[in-house]
This record gives structure tokens, sequence and C-alpha cells, in this order.
């Protein structure tokens, strides 16, 4: 398919997915687009040869990802995502892929028709599941169909490895395997048509700091060679052909940009404290250990939510005992001396786990997730709760039921972990029996059973993305109703405050985990609220850190009075930055945050 490619006008704007910061200014390198091919029939005595053609492609495939598997692995800092390679390789054996296509060779139509059926059922399979991070495998798979199909049509593609000097690379979808080999020396950034902020893509690009925007749709359709391009990979901006004006512009904002992550970087080994000398910890949102380098980078004091939903999805069978035992123990000993919570299970909602059998709901946020679904499944649970317990051995660990609405949903959870603790002890396993039992509050009814739920908790972590979600009626996920989604509401104020007055009269500790702690805007609201605990994506800690090490807990306090006394969200939002631009002109006043 030729498509023919009219000027670009000067100073396009499109806005995209933002899934990796920074600014890169460069031209842009095409990538190819996905191979489809049209049906070829093919006749009956034809048949075993084109399944042996598709054999020898699967075996080329085959050899393929174990060379850049060995490549990768001789680069220290790509290791841990050598995952990738392996789940393409187990895509290689899958009978969906496999199965699916020798049948369709034997309705006789060639291998590269066969496939491309094939490849556009499982894609529409994938875009009708709800859930984002699942949603995202299907990158994997189309990966690994691209690479069988160059094979059989013997076209190939540009090498990713083949480019020149500052490039921004186009393409309808990076693979990860693709990402994995960016020339970083070379590849400034990278604008996807696909992807999602989960995708292993986007994890990748953060991980390898490369500036990425994805899910632009057409981009692929747009632009050609060496057309000039500046991309924004924090707020999802692409400008194609930049004019002068446009470019002196960016030039400067990159410059702004690079000065203040340097800048930043002097933050990493000051201690997170206020003028008036009140520490605060600043802890870590894990999903995968592919996190480790940028928790490290960003010297994240533990972690302070680690979602091990991460770990049940994009595969058939839940993870056993002893491979949850592995991974929190990695956890626990790359976080040393610092402590990690563990969150169990949070499913259902959005998050829907293949190999978990979630039945179908109307209306799935407030249906069978988080512990619902593991007081259901308590087999399920039982393990997941000895895991954690096991790990315990080997460092400080914190364990965080998701979800909870009521006192009983939350005594079943602590009864079930007695019994899991008195088995371990009868089996002379090794825990820690002091290990400190916490609670999400993201419902109203938590907020306003607080007091309650003090007496019989360690700790409490306020989970706002869902807490915000509730408090308002307000889907967390949906555009329409996106502009009533908003953290200084002033119903959610006097839920936090609410929260941390139960907190401190029971003497228990308290975190904010959701992501408006990420917030630099709001962490002088959170001190005024006396949250001593913060945790957040890694990137975001030094932003929040010299917000702190600035203002004072008083000037915290003071505010919140402010804020609390005004009536609707607009008005707290101006006051605070009002207030946010007096107080600290040099950050508020430059939106480079
Ligand atoms: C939250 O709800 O704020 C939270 C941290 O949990 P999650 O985003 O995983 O639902
Ligand atoms: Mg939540």
């Amino acid at each position: 398919m030729v498509s023919v490619k009219t000027e670009v006008a000067s100073d396009t704007y499109l806005v995209g997915i933002g899934v990796s910061p920074g600014i890169s200014i460069g031209a842009i390198t095409l990538l190819g687009h996905r191979s489809m091919v049209e049906d070829r029939p093919i006749e009956a005595a034809d048949v075993e040869a084109e399944i042996e053609r598709f054999n020898w492609a699967l075996s080329q495939a085959r050899k393929q990802l174990q060379e850049i598997k060995e490549t990768v692995s001789r680069q220290p800092h790509l290791r841990e995502h050598l995952y990738i390679l392996d789940t393409h390789l187990l895509i290689l054996d899958d009978e969906m892929l496999v199965g699916e296509t020798e049948r369709a060779i034997r309705e006789q139509i060639s291998c590269e028709s066969a496939l491309t059926k094939v490849l556009q059922h499982l894609r529409q399979m994938f875009e009708n599941i709800e859930d984002e991070y699942l949603r995202d495998r299907q990158s994997d798979v189309d990966a690994v169909g691209g690479r069988l199909m160059r094979i059989l049509t013997g076209e190939h593609e540009r090498s990713i490895t083949d480019i020149e000097q500052n490039t921004l690379i186009v393409a309808h979808d990076l693979s990860p395997t693709d990402t994995m080999q960016l020339d970083r020396e070379k590849v400034l950034g990278f604008i996807t048509d696909k992807g999602g902020r989960t995708a292993h893509t986007a994890i990748l690009a953060r991980s390898l700091e490369i500036p990425a925007v994805v899910g632009l749709e057409t981009i692929t359709s747009l632009v050609y060679d060496r057309l000039p391009a500046i991309i924004d990979g924090g707020t999802g901006v692409v400008i194609l052909n930049p004019s002068k004006e446009t470019f002196t512009e960016y030039l400067t904002r990159k410059q702004t940009y690079e000065y203040l992550e340097k800048e930043l970087d002097s933050f990493r080994d000051l201690p997170a404290i206020t003028t008036d000398k009140f520490k605060v910890a600043l802890r870590g949102n894990l999903e995968l250990s592919s996190e480790f380098p940028l928790a490290r980078k960003h010297a994240v004091e533990g972690v302070g939510l680690y979602r091990t939903e991460f770990l049940y999805l994009g595969r058939s069978e839940p993870p056993g005992e002893e491979e949850q035992v592995a991974t929190y123990r990695q956890i626990l000993e790359e976080m040393q001396p610092h402590p990690v919570t563990i969150r169990t299970l949070d499913i259902g909602g959005d998050k829907v786990v293949s190999g978990l059998t979630l039945p179908r709901e109307e209306n799935p946020a407030m249906g069978l997730r988080g512990v619902r679904f593991s007081l259901r499944e308590g087999d399920l649970f039982k393990v997941q709760l000895r895991a954690i317990l096991r790990a315990s051995a080997y460092g400080e660990v914190r364990i965080m039921f998701p979800m909870i609405s009521g006192i009983v949903e939350l005594r079943t959870c602590k009864r079930l972990l007695c019994q899991v603790q008195s088995g371990l002890q009868e089996e002379g396993i090794d825990f820690d029996p002091k290990v400190k039992i916490g609670m999400m509050i993201e419902t109203p009814s938590a907020v306003l059973l607080a007091p309650f739920f003090a007496e019989e908790v360690d700790f409490f972590s306020v989970g706002t993305n869902d807490l915000i979600q509730y408090c308002l009626a307000v889907d967390r996920g949906n555009e329409h109703v996106a502009y009533l989604y908003n953290p200084m509401h002033p119903a959610i104020l006097r839920a936090l405050k609410t929260v941390c007055a139960a907190a401190d009269q029971a003497g228990i500790e308290v975190c904010v985990c959701g992501e408006m702690a990420a917030e630099p805007l709001y962490t002088i609201v959170l001190l005024g609220l006396g949250l001593r605990e913060l945790s957040m994506n890694p990137a975001s800690i030094p932003r929040v850190k010299r917000v702190l090490r600035q203002v004072s807990r008083q000037d915290g306090q003071a505010l919140l009075e402010e804020l609390l006394a005004l009536r609707t969200s607009k008005e707290i939002t101006t006051c605070l930055e009002q207030r946010m631009r007096t107080l600290l002109p040099d950050i508020f006043e430059n939106a480079l945050i």
C-alpha cells in the first residue's frame, strides 16, 4: 500500500499520551508500517508445504530472538527486560497463534494470508479487553506477528539499530524488543500510533529515560523521513514542522527542563524535611522489578505501595507461593533498610486477570474487587498471605488490604492472616510475627469509620485515586466526567482531614499513596494535614522533595485552614496556586515544575 504524504503545515500540533517525560527536537525516521497481506488462495496439494514454510518461519523467529537475547544479556542495564524476549518466545509456541494459523492454511490460503487473518482476529480480541494492562499486551503479539511476517515475505524493514543521529522514531507501534535495541546516542525520542501507559514499551521508555509520546493514532500517515519535529513526553505534545519561533521556544523549554532535572538531581541525597524540621518519608509506588533502577536513581525510602496484581496479569496461571516469595524477597532486599508495603491482590474493577475467573459485572468498580475478590477466593488469598509472611523474614514488610468498606471485611482478612501465621509456626517456617497490618482508605465508608478502623490496624494508606472516584461518584477512567475529578474538592479535603485526625488520635501511621501525593502543588496541603509519609511514582520524588524542603509545616497548617473554609474546587485551587506562587515563585511561576 503506497500512501501519498502531502507537505505538513508549519507548527502542526498533535496531542497523544506522554508516557516518558523530556523534550526532544530532531528529524523523523519513519519505520515501516505493519505488513498486511490480501487473501491468496493456494492449491490443496500445496497445504503441507505451506505449513512447513510456516514452521520454518517459527524456527527462524526463535533463532532471531535467541540472538537478541544474547546481545541484550551482555548489557547489564537491559538484562532485567529479558523477560520480554521470553514472552515473545512463548508467543511463538502459543496455540492461538500457531494452531489457528495452521488451521487457516488448511482452508487453502497462503501462510502470509493465514497469519494476517489470525493476527487481525487476535487484535480484535485484545481491543475488547477492558483491562488496560492486558490490552497493551497486544503489542507483544503484534511484534511477534510482524517478525514472522518479515521472515515470510523476506521484507527487511529498516533496522532500528541502523539509523541516523538526532532521530525521532515514528512507528505504528514499537515493540519492546525494538525499544530495547534503540541506540540512546542516536535516538532522541519516539512517537507511535498505538500504545498505552502501561505497555511494556512505555515502561521501557521510562526506564531508559527516552522521551516518548504514544497513542497518536495516525501519526505514521502524516509524517515522512527527515521531517523536523518536537516531542514533549511529559505533556504528550508533538509539533511537526515547527516554525522558527516554536523551535526557539521549545529549545528554551528543553534547556530549562534539563537544567531543572540536573538541579533536581542535587536533591537526591538531601533529606525530605521542611524548614521547621518536619520529616516526611518519600516512598515509591512500584509495580514491576524493571522499575528498580528508577527507584534507586531517585533514592526512594522504601516502597509505600507494591501493587501485587501486576504479578498476576498477562499470564494464564496465578503465581505460586515460591514465585511470590522470591519476588517479594527481591524487592525487600533491594529496598534495605527501608520498609516495603505489600498490598494484597487488588483486581476486579478495571483490572482483569485472565487466569482468574471473575464474573461479568454490570458495575465492576462497585463489584467484586480488591479484598472482596480475595475473600471469595480464600485459597488464592492464603497463598499470597503465606508468601508475604515468608518474605517478611528478609526485611521490613507491611501488609496492606485494598478496598476495605466495612469492619467485618477487615476482621476476616486479619483472621485469615492469623490462620496462615499459625500454619507457618507449626511448620517451623520463619516470618516476622510483628509484621504491621494496614488498610487502604479508598471508600467513603472507610473514611466515615476511620476512628473505628484506626483501632484495628497499624497504619492507613489513603488511595486517593479511588477515594476521589467513590466520594465524588466520578469514574476515574471516564474522560467525559474528568472535569469533576479533583483532589481539591472540598469534600476530599474534609475526608483527608477526618482520616488523618483518626490516625492521629489512635497513634497509628498514615500515608497517601494515590497520584495526589506525586503532585508538587498539593505537597503543602498534605503537609498541613500532618502526613509524614507519601508514596508516589519514583520520578516525582525530586519535585515533591524540592517543595517540601522550602516550606514549613506551619505554612501548610495555616493554608489548610484557609482552604477548608472555601466551598468549591475552583476557589480552593485558585487560592492554593496563588499562595504557592507567593511562597515559591521560582517553582510555581514556572509552568515546568
Ligand atoms: C488508589 O486508589 O489511590 C491507589 C493507590 O490504588 P490503585 O491506583 O492501584 O487503585
Ligand atoms: Mg485503588
